[in-house]
C-alpha cells in the first residue's frame, strides 16, 4: 500500500504547512479535515513531498470533489504568504467563503455552464476621442501589462471600463471589478447591469454568508461573468478570468488594517502576473507608488484629461485663516460664498474629517481633558446621543457636569465636528436643507443610498461630510465646496499625510461644478503660502504629485523605498519598549533603515499600549532579508509570548 505525503496549510497563526499522508491521491488546493493536537481542522493541500519517512498522522477525510483553489491560486496565495510575512493557513482561509471554512460543509458546485455567446447591448453614452482613443489602447493590451488608467474626475472612467468588459465577454471570459468600498458598489452595479444584466454579480463582507456563498458559487460556475467586488473579492474564482479592473486605485481602504493586512490592488496585480493577463489601475489621483512604477515603464499609462461635460474643472482658492474669527470652523468669507451660491440655487459641501459635535472636552481650569480609560484617546462629544464617545474603541461615557479633575464648572467643547456645522448652520440658514453624510448618519442599511438620491435630487442645500462624501459620488448641482480640516495634511510628520491630502481634496473638488463648470474649492489654511498648497491650487494632481515624488526620490523615501512595521502590544509599555529594543540589536541594518521603538499612532488601544519599529529599505529584496530574520528571531524567542506582536508590509497608516 503506498501513501502519498502533502503539505496542508491549516488556519493556525503559525507560519509554516504541516505534513499529512493518505492512502489515495488528493489533487492540490483540495480541502481536507485533519487532526491537529486534539482537534479537527480544516486544512488545504498545498504540496506533494517526497517524504523522508517522519511518522505523519493520515488525512481524515478529504472534503470536496474538487480543488477549491487552482494551481495558480496556490501559487498566489503562497506569495501573499510570503510577501506579508503572513502565516500561510490564515492567508488561504481569509479568501474561503464564510460558509466553507469548517470541516462540516461540502462545497456543491454545479457543473461550469457552457457559455454560449451573449446578448450584446447597444452602448447609448457616446464617447468623447479621448475615451475612444483610451479604449482603442486598452483593447490592444495583451498578457501582463499593468496600466493606469488616469482619468481626471467626470472624465468617464467607467464607460471606458464597459468597453473592456464586453470585449471580454464577447471572448467568453470573465472579468473582476474592484471597488475600494462598499458604498461606491451600488452605482458601478446599476450602470453594469443596464449593459450585461444577469451577468453581472456583487460581492462585499456586509452580505450574509449565505448570499455570499451563492455569488461565490455563480462567478466560479461561469454563470455570472462579471464581478463587482471589495477586498474580499480579490481572489474570487473564475473559469477564465481575463481582465481585472481596480477602480480608484489609490485608496487606503484596498489595504487590510487587521488580521492579514494584504493589499487588495497588490494582490490584483499579482494576479493578473501569475495569470498573464492585464489590470488597468484606474484613478483621478493615482497613488505616488503607481505612479513611481509608469515612471519606471513597468506600467503603461493612458489619460483621461477633459470632463466629458467639457465643463471646467473647479477653481480652487485658498483662504488665509491666521487673523480671522471662525464660527464653528467656518471663516466669514466661506459663510459669504455659502450663502450666495444658495442663493443661485446651488448646492454647496462642507468637507470636514471630523465627525460628532466637538472633538475635545476640556477643563479650562486645570489640565484635564476627557479621555478612553482603555484607548487614552481624546473624547468626542456626540450631541445626539449626549455622549462622549471614542472613535477607536467606540466606548461611550456621560458628560461630566463638573471636572473630575478640580471640581470646577469650566468644562467647554473645542474643536469643530460635522453635527455642530450641522446645527450653527441650520441657525444661519434656517430654511435651507442640510444634509449631514458620515458614518454616524449612514449606519442603517441602505441609508447611504437614499441620503446620495435625495442630495442628487435636491436644488439648493447644503452638504457636510466626511471623506466618505466625496469618493466617487457626482452632484450635479454643486457649486461650492469649503475645505475647512486640511492643515494636519500640510503638518504632519508622516510622509503619505500631504499625498492623502492631496488625493482628497482633488477628489472632493471633482464633486463640484458638474453641471455648469463655475464651481469653486475654497481651502481654509493657516499655511497658505505652503507649496504642496499652492500646487494644488492649480488643479493639477500629477503637477502635485511629479514635485513631491522629486523631493522623495533625493530623501529616499517611499515611493523610493520600501517600509514594513513591527508593531507589538501588550499591557505597559516597558514591556514593549524592552521587547523591541531587544529585537533592534539583533540585526546589522547595514542596508535597511530602522526607527523606533517608537509608540504607535494608536498608543493604546483597547487596554493595551501599541509601539513599533519602523523598517526602511533601498529595495524590496533588502526589506524581505531583514523581515524574514526578525520574524526568525521572534518565532525563537519564548519571551514573545508576553507581547503580541504583527508584521505590516506596505503600511498606509502608522
Ligand atoms: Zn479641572
Ligand atoms: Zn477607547
Amino acid at each position: 500500500m503506498s501513501n502519498f505525503f502533502y503539505n496542508v496549510s491549516i488556519a493556525i497563526p503559525l507560519r509554516q504547512a504541516f505534513t499529512y499522508h493518505s492512502e489515495n491521491q488528493i489533487q492540490l488546493g483540495t480541502r481536507v479535515a485533519v487532526r491537529f493536537g486534539a482537534k479537527l481542522k480544516l486544512g488545504i493541500i498545498l504540496e506533494e513531498i517526497n517524504h523522508d519517512g517522519i511518522q505523519t498522522k493520515p488525512i481524515d477525510q478529504v472534503l470536496d470533489d474538487e480543488p477549491i483553489f487552482s494551481a495558480t491560486e496556490l501559487d498566489i496565495l503562497g506569495w501573499a504568504s510570503d510577501y506579508y510575512h503572513h502565516p500561510i493557513g490564515e492567508v488561504c482561509n481569509s479568501f474561503l467563503p464564510t460558509s466553507l471554512r469548517n470541516v462540516k460543509t461540502a462545497m456543491n458546485i454545479d457543473a461550469p455552464l457552457v457559455t454560449a455567446d451573449i446578448d450584446i447591448k447597444v452602448f447609448t453614452k457616446i464617447l468623447s476621442d479621448q475615451q475612444t482613443n483610451a479604449v482603442k489602447f486598452l483593447l490592444k493590451l495583451q498578457g501582463f501589462s499593468p496600466t493606469l488608467l488616469y482619468g481626471v474626475t467626470g472624465s468617464g472612467k467607467t464607460e471606458v471600463y464597459l468597453r473592456c468588459i464586453q470585449e471580454q465577454l464577447l471572448k467568453h471570459k470573465s472579468v473582476l471589478l474592484m471597488a475600494p468600498e462598499i458604498s461606491l458598489t451600488p452605482q458601478l452595479e446599476l450602470r453594469l447591469k443596464e449593459q450585461f444584466g444577469d451577468l453581472v454579480g456583487l460581492y462585499h463582507s456586509k452580505m450574509t454568508p449565505a448570499k455570499r456563498y451563492k455569488v461565490w458559487k455563480k462567478f466560479r460556475s461561469g454563470e455570472t461573468r462579471v464581478l463587482i467586488g471589495t477586498r474580499s473579492a480579490a481572489m474570487m474564482s473564475a473559469p477564465n478570468l481575463g481582465l481585472i479592473i481596480v477602480d480608484e486605485e489609490h485608496d487606503a481602504s484596498y489595504k487590510q488594517h487587521e488580521g492579514f493586512k494584504f493589499s487588495a490592488r497588490d494582490l490584483a496585480i499579482k494576479r493578473a502576473q501569475i495569470l498573464k493577463i492585464p489590470i488597468i489601475l484606474g484613478s483621478a489621483t493615482p497613488s505616488l507608488r503607481t505612479l513611481r512604477s509608469v515612471e519606471e515603464k513597468n506600467f503603461g499609462i493612458i489619460k483621461l484629461t477633459k470632463r466629458i461635460t467639457k465643463q471646467n474643472p473647479p477653481k480652487f482658492s485658498i483662504l488665509d485663516i491666521n487673523e480671522t474669527t471662525l464660527t464653528s470652523g467656518l471663516a466669514p468669507q466661506a459663510i459669504e460664498a455659502i450663502a450666495t451660491t444658495l442663493h443661485q440655487n446651488k448646492q454647496a459641501m462642507i468637507f470636514i474629517n471630523r465627525r460628532g459635535f466637538a472633538p475635545q472636552f476640556i477643563c479650562a481650569n486645570c489640565d484635564w481633558r476627557a479621555t478612553c480609560n482603555s484607548c487614552e484617546s481624546s473624547l468626542v462629544f456626540h450631541h445626539h446621543q449626549d455622549r462622549l464617545i471614542c472613535h477607536r474603541c467606540d466606548s461611550a461615557f456621560g458628560v461630566p457636569t463638573h471636572c473630575p479633575g478640580c471640581s470646577a464648572e469650566q468644562l467647554s467643547f473645542i474643536g469643530t465636528g460635522t453635527e455642530q456645522l450641522e446645527i450653527t448652520l441650520q441657525e444661519l440658514f434656517p430654511n435651507t436643507h442640510i444634509y449631514r453624510m458620515d458614518k454616524d448618519s449612514t449606519k442603517k442599511a441602505n441609508s447611504m443610498e437614499h441620503l446620495l438620491n435625495t442630495i442628487r435630487d435636491s436644488q439648493s442645500s447644503i452638504l457636510i461630510g466626511t471623506q466618505m462624501l466625496i469618493k466617487g459620488h457626482d452632484f450635479p448641482n454643486l457649486e461650492l465646496v469649503v475645505a475647512i480640516d486640511v492643515d494636519q495634511g500640510v503638518t504632519s510628520l508622516h510622509p503619505g499625510a500631504i499625498e492623502e491630502m492631496g488625493q482628497q481634496l482633488i477628489q472632493v473638488a471633482g464633486r463640484a461644478g458638474r453641471a455648469d463648470g463655475n464651481a469653486l474649492v475654497l481651502v481654509q489654511s493657516r499655511y497658505s503660502e505652503d507649496k504642496n498648497l499652492l500646487q494644488l491650487k492649480q488643479g493639477n494632481y500629477l503637477n502635485f504629485a511629479h514635485s513631491i515624488m522629486i523631493e522623495r526620490k533625493a530623501l529616499n523615501q517611499p515611493p523610493y523605498a520600501f517600509e514594513a512595521i513591527i508593531k507589538a502590544s501588550s499591557p505597559t509599555s516597558q514591556t514593549n519598549l524592552d521587547f523591541l529594543q531587544k529585537l533592534k540589536a539583533t540585526v546589522d541594518s547595514k542596508h535597511c533603515m530602522l526607527v523606533g521603538p517608537i509608540p504607535s499612532m494608536q498608543a493604546k488601544l483597547r487596554g493595551s499600549y501599541q509601539h513599533q519599529l519602523v523598517l526602511q529599505a533601498p529595495s524590496r529584496v533588502h526589506l524581505n532579508s531583514m523581515l524574514r530574520t526578525l520574524i526568525q528571531t521572534l518565532s525563537e524567542n519564548k519571551k514573545s509570548n508576553k507581547v503580541r506582536w504583527s508584521v505590516n508590509v506596505d503600511p498606509v497608516e502608522f
